[in-house]
């Protein structure tokens, strides 16, 4: 993109709403591989159509630009993070540049093995899980492809186990659950009490098009009157809620292959790559919401940082 494009880029930006900033939102999700071992039909973090996923000493030039230029907190995600053989390098490079460091799973790769080589530098572990019951997580998608094994796969008894290494590794655990026509009558309480997440983040189904509306077309729309009921039944367990509409904006994202990505107007937007222009431009070509993001509290994890001794709900 040449000068005259980034302008353009610029202006367009400020007409969503966005200021021109000069340094980069407190917390960045880094989406480092597009593969994964599960198929959710609802997923909206694929990424299929891109050539290539950045190396390990990519990512660690992309964390030493973003930690100079006002990130605090990197979430690594994908696809399946855990999937990428270097994955534990880029957790202790980041907490070696003083970043909170964080993971959002799927829970398969959480291995002892993996706990032990980088639990150390993390500061909190996600799980995704959508049901107690693990017929509705499989008619999801929320399962592993081509199983084989005679026994029925259960991503509920993987994320009971994985949530009990978690804690005995005393690493704080946060649950991500997106809420859609298949589980909003549920009622989870039971489920996560007994994960007890310092967190329990709630999603509104969320749709790109061209990327999960086929899900829509097979199971329909999810009302937010629905998606309410869901929030107000589980009050007591404090869920964070994010409907469709505050998702919008809110993210600040990287791609495997490394550009900044936004999903305004239910549709991804990408910047150039940001090893061609550098983080500050790059990030200037896709909409972000710093209003949104400071309402909702997207910078916990000071809290959480400040509390290591962190208490079961906040
Ligand atoms: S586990 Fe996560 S990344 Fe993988 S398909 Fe499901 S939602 Fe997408």
């Amino acid at each position: 993109m040449n000068q005259i494009q980034l302008d353009i880029s610029i202006v367009k930006n400020l007409q969503h709403g966005n200021m021109i900033r000069n340094h980069l939102p407190e917390s960045i999700n880094l989406h480092i591989t597009k593969s994964c071992n599960y198929h959710c039909k609802f997923c909206f973090a694929k990424y299929s159509f891109m050539q290539k996923e950045l190396t390990l000493n990519q990512w660690l030039g992309i964390i030493d630009e973003i930690a100079s230029n006002g990130c605090k907190k990197v979430n690594f995600a994908g696809g399946e993070p855990t999937l990428v053989p270097f994955l534990p390098d880029l957790i202790e490079y980041a907490k070696k540049k003083g970043l909170f460091v964080s993971i959002i799973s799927n829970g398969t790769g959480i291995s002892k093995n993996f706990l032990d080589r980088c639990g150390i530098f993390i500061d909190l572990i996600g799980l995704s899980i959508d049901s107690s019951n693990m017929s509705v997580e499989k008619a999801l998608g929320r399962a592993v492809r081509n199983e084989n094994s005679s026994t029925p796969y259960s991503h509920v008894k993987v994320i009971r186990e994985k949530a009990k290494w978690i804690h005995d590794y005393n690493i704080p655990l946060k649950i991500n659950t997106t809420i859609t026509p298949l589980n909003w009558k549920e009622n989870m309480q039971e489920l996560i009490r007994e994960l007890k997440p310092i967190r329990w983040k709630v999603f509104q189904v969320h749709k790109i098009f061209g990327i999960n509306d086929g899900f829509f077309k097979e199971f329909g729309e999810l009302t937010t009157e629905q998606y309410y009921n869901f929030i107000n039944r589980h009050q007591e367990l404090n869920p964070q809620y994010e409907t469709s509409n505050m998702i919008r904006d809110y993210y600040c994202m990287i791609t495997p292959d490394g550009r900044f990505y936004q999903d305004t107007n239910n549709h991804h937007n990408y910047s150039d790559s940001v090893l061609e222009i550098g983080v500050l431009n790059a990030f200037k070509q896709v909409a972000f919401s710093e209003d949104k993001f400071n309402q909702r509290n997207a910078c916990y994890f000071r809290e959480l940082l400040k509390s290591k001794n962190t208490k079961l709900w906040r």
